[in-house]
């Protein structure tokens, strides 16, 4: 790892936006409007319209329904109320943080995840060779919610320094002694890591997930190097699918996602953690179609019939996971439309620090 770089210091915390109360006050264009539990942390604004209700329909890890809601000041999607923290553990089946062990799943399954990870590592090695060589040496890669390391294993080999992070003990284990990639345990905010010691950090579908997203990018801007860039990926909130498919749009995910961001969304929050976006990408080979293919059969997704324990026979598991598979080919050309129409239902960007 490159010693640590000159810092830029910050000058102050990013203040909270000031709580607004939620005034319904007929007559009022917000007659579907309503308090929510906790203020918008984009605006301020405490009144939302409920988009949706719904359970965990992809893990079957409880029947509550949770509330999908729209800020009525800045459109921020968000689950409202938030669960605890206690509640939210049991939302996470067991393995949902990391990837199967190579051995674990069929050469074929093998192959398959191999292959559509080149988006992601393509789109990595691209920022890595921009940011070149740092005090004469390689960019470092920190990829925060590592799981299993596939990721991170392509672009060691493609030459550059890497390290993974995970909430999960089992993920890092795997991504270390699976794909040879060290990882360690703990939250981004904690990072054992010098200021400014990072060329590239990457958060592949983190954000959504968290409380506070907003500390994570400051750690993250504290953490990279100044001519260090973030990449970032989440659902896209502002679809074609989610359009079409509206609470049956697996990008939801309730109740593990806490915010649907919209390219706008995420623009807003980079900036007021000091980032700016150079560059943005609405396809992806791995996540896009077999994210149509779950909202359409979510029953038929090989990762829900894994965690749901289903009973079936080796034929049975083949024709579902050929009928899954022919489902995501099948998908493939309107996931490809959408993202040529700048609304593919996965967003990853590519931001920088912002001069001052
Ligand atoms: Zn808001």
């Amino acid at each position: 790892m490159p010693p640590a770089a000159k810092l830029e210091v910050r000058e102050a915390p990013i203040p909270a936006p000031e709580a607004v109360p939620c005034k319904l006050e007929p007559p009022s264009p917000k007659t579907d409007a309503r308090a929510a539990a906790t203020a918008c942390p984009a605006c301020g604004d405490s009144c939302v319209r409920t988009l949706f209700s719904g359970s965990d329909r992809l893990y079957n890890t409880t029947d509550k329904i949770f509330y999908v809601v729209e800020c009525v000041r800045c459109r921020l999607i968000r689950l409202d109320p938030q669960p605890s923290p206690e509640e939210l553990r049991h939302f996470y089946p067991e393995k949902y943080w990391f990837e199967p062990e190579p051995g674990s799943v069929s050469q074929i399954t093998e192959a398959y995840r191999r292959f559509v990870i080149r988006d992601h590592v393509n789109f990595a090695l691209n920022a890595l060779r921009q940011v070149g060589p740092l005090n004469g040496r390689q960019p470092v890669l920190l990829d925060v919610g590592c799981g299993g390391g596939l990721f991170t294993h392509f672009v060691q080999r493609a030459g550059f320094p890497v390290l993974g992070l995970d909430f999960s003990i089992d993920a890092a284990r795997v991504a270390w002694r699976a794909n040879q990639v060290p990882a360690f345990v703990g939250t981004l905010t904690q990072a054992p890591l010098a200021r400014g010691s990072c060329g590239v950090v990457t958060m592949f579908h983190v954000l959504e997930h968290l409380y506070d997203p907003a500390a994570y990018l400051e750690s993250a801007y504290e953490l990279l190097h100044p001519e260090g860039r973030l990449i970032i990926q989440v659902p896209n909130a502002a679809c074609l699918q989610f359009l079409l498919l509206g609470e049956h749009w697996s990008g939801l995910d309730v109740p593990r996602h806490l915010w649907d961001f919209r390219p706008d969304d995420l623009e807003v929050l980079l900036d007021r953690c000091g980032f700016e976006s150079v560059r943005a990408k609405h396809f992806n080979l791995r996540d896009n179609p077999a994210g149509m293919a779950t909202s359409i059969a979510p029953g038929l997704d090989p990762m829900s019939r894994l965690i749901r324990g289903v009973k079936e026979s080796p034929a049975q598991r083949l024709a579902k996971n050929l009928t899954y598979f022919g489902l995501t080919v099948a998908c493939l050309p309107f996931t490809l439309l959408e993202a040529a129409c700048r609304a593919g239902s996965s967003i990853m960007m590519e931001a920088r620090k912002k001069p001052r």
